[in-house]
């Protein structure tokens, strides 16, 4: 007997709903979607119960006549595209026409709408899929969607829901997203009443922050270093590195304006800030790619929350370095200069200084980053010279001293300038690390170190004693219980090994989940980062002059050297203009 039926029209209707329709956050952005598709640019999304009893989105865009307003109902209704050939080069939203029929078969909907030219607006009610009742009404321009009883046609898909809360913040999640992405929008919005955000035009997405956060988020944000390549162009905003969230749902990712998610380019935003965020904490990040939209696929997912890329690891790895300049251009301005020593006893000229020894100094400067340049021009060598100011330069550091065994102090024209001392070796020897993998020298041990560890972590551990290996770590199982370490890194010599083994094995348990790539660089950088803490100077060491224009000297040309690999700040300036305020001269 045969076992196929063809499903009524309204069951398979209610299945395929599913797809797009899956909680309330998915039909208010379908709403949305449709308001901003129709050219408005005031949008109203009121919700009751997290969306659970009611959504209601009012937008005064181009509204629908008597034939449209009935017909946008039905499955495949669309009035953007006509053929799957302008999906190339689609600038609507929508264009598959099935959100209004999805979430009508699954709710009650009431539509009011109008063309502004019109005399009369038209109201269609419908019902699980089905226009009951039509008639004309006054209303005003634009378009008007309540929604109601959601899902009591699929029961099954009603227990699915979360509670309120989850939903509100899906919810408030969208509206961030439509906030920034459409920054010309005013968009408004109403929960059990109360108005939460109500966000009129900006010229900045900045702007949106102090709408949306607070206004001292906004001023955590840093605009990005516009990116320009052949295909696409990244543009948006990031938060600097003392500003970060618990988890990533900071971070919104949009392709042509649309909100999408991307594993891989929120890892590359969070890439861009190198090592300097604390474990376990993310940034805040809004970044758009416009793309040629021949390189990107948009209908890839039901809910088009996914696309792909043509060329994907080309827009990540250009995410990632323009996050990273930015954070850098940003920085260095807020330290705003590199320190330099007007004391006779430099670390470039303990004599007075000849030309040799301002080759030497220009060797040095010749390897440090950008913002030591100006120092390669014009050699300031006067035969009367006898302490190497610097010239060519508004400001110029003398290193005062060590302050509590802990910072050195150096004073500066605009201020005093605080390094912590064990903060700024740790991110000095962490980059060395980094740069020096395979020349850091080793040596054998003549008196084996022995660990112990337990029995499961050493099972554990075995698998990834090549990851010991590339920092020039040599173990050796003993036993069932006992680690043999062979050979370490000269730098480690002083220090000991069990604290780095045993955070070793923690990190391998929680990391291992990770894709390849992405575990061995977060094991190596926490290896470097445990490696440059045990083996840096700490506070309370006393350090001579020498080790401190040592320290100072490597530090300035050191990269990413505002923080330490933990995200903790290398140095810190007390303005002369703060000093002058307390003492009331100011
Ligand atoms: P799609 O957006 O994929 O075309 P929808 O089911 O979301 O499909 O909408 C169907 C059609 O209804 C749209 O193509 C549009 O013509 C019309 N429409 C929907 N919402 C609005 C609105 N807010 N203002 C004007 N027209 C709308
Ligand atoms: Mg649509």
């Amino acid at each position: 007997m045969a076992k196929i039926k063809i499903l009524p029209v309204h069951e398979a209707q209610k299945i395929a709903a599913g797809e797009v329709i899956e909680r309330p956050a998915n039909i208010v952005k379908e709403l949305i979607e449709n308001a901003i598709d129709a050219g408005a640019h005031h949008i109203i999304v009121e919700i009751k119960d997290g969306g659970k009893e009611s959504i209601s989105v009012t937008d005064n865009g181009s509204g629908m006549d008597y034939d449209d307003a009935r017909l946008c109902f039905a499955k495949h209704a669309t009035s953007k595209i006509s053929s799957i050939t302008d999906l190339e080069q689609i600038s609507s939203f929508g264009f598959r026409g099935e959100a209004l029929a999805s979430i009508a078969a699954v709710s009650n909907v009431t539509l009011n709408t109008k063309e502004a030219h019109a005399h009369e607006g038209i109201q269609v009610t419908v019902s699980a899929g089905t226009i009951i009742a039509q008639k004309t009404v006054a209303c005003p321009a634009g378009t008007s969607i309540v929604i109601t009883d959601l899902f009591y046609t699929v029961p099954a898909r009603k227990k699915f829901l979360k509670a309120r809360d989850t939903e509100f913040r899906h919810i408030q999640s969208l509206l961030h997203a439509f906030c920034f992405a459409y920054p010309n929008i005013h968009f408004k919005f109403i929960s059990d009443d109360a108005v939460l955000y109500n966000c009129p035009p900006v010229t900045s997405l900045i702007d949106r922050y102090t709408q949306l956060y607070t206004h001292t988020t906004a001023t955590h944000m840093l605009p990005l270093i516009m990116c320009k390549k052949d295909s696409f162009q990244i543009t948006g905003v990031i938060s600097d590195l003392t500003h970060t969230r618990f988890d990533r749902n900071g971070i919104f990712l949009f392709v042509n304006k649309r909100w999408i998610r991307n594993q891989k380019l929120s890892s590359s935003t969070i890439a861009g800030y190198a090592s300097t965020l604390q474990p376990g904490r993310f940034p805040l990040a809004c970044i758009e790619v416009a793309i040629d939209p021949t390189e990107v696929d948009i209908n890839i997912h039901p809910r088009k929350e996914e696309v792909q890329f043509v060329h994907p690891r080309s827009i990540e790895q250009t995410v990632q370095q323009t996050v990273k300049q930015t954070l850098e251009v940003a920085l260095s301005e807020r330290v705003k200069q590199p320190v330099y020593f007007e004391s006779p006893r430099t670390f470039f000229t303990p004599h007075q200084p000849t030309a040799a020894s301002y080759q030497s100094l220009q060797h040095t400067i010749s390897t440090q980053p950008k913002d030591l340049e100006f120092l390669n021009s014009t050699p300031p060598i006067t035969p009367h010279y006898q302490q190497p100011i610097i010239h060519t330069h508004e400001q110029s550091a003398r290193l005062i001293g060590q302050y509590n065994k802990t910072y050195l102090l150096l004073e500066q024209e605009d201020g005093l300038f605080l390094i912590d001392q064990h903060a700024a070796h740790e991110r000095i020897l962490y980059e060395e690390f980094a740069t020096r993998f395979d020349t850091i020298p080793s040596v054998a041990l003549l008196f084996p170190i022995m660990v112990h560890i337990s029995k499961e972590a050493l099972e554990l551990l075995m698998p990834y004693f090549a990851l010991f290996e590339q920092h020039k770590i040599i173990l050796e199982p003993f036993g069932n219980e006992q680690l043999i370490v062979q050979s370490i890194p000269v730098h480690l010599k002083e220090t000991s090994l069990d604290d780095l083994i045993h955070k070793t094995i923690a990190w391998i348990a929680e990391y291992k989940h990770l894709e390849q790539t992405e575990f061995s660089s977060t094991l190596h950088h926490h290896m470097r980062a445990q490696m440059a803490c045990s083996a840096a100077v700490k506070a309370g060491d006393e350090l001579t002059q020498e080790k401190m224009e040592q320290l100072l000297r490597d530090l300035f040309k050191t990269p990413n050297r505002l923080s330490c690999p933990h995200g903790r700040p290398t140095g810190w300036l007390l303005p002369l203009y703060e000093i002058e305020k307390k003492f009331k001269r100011k």
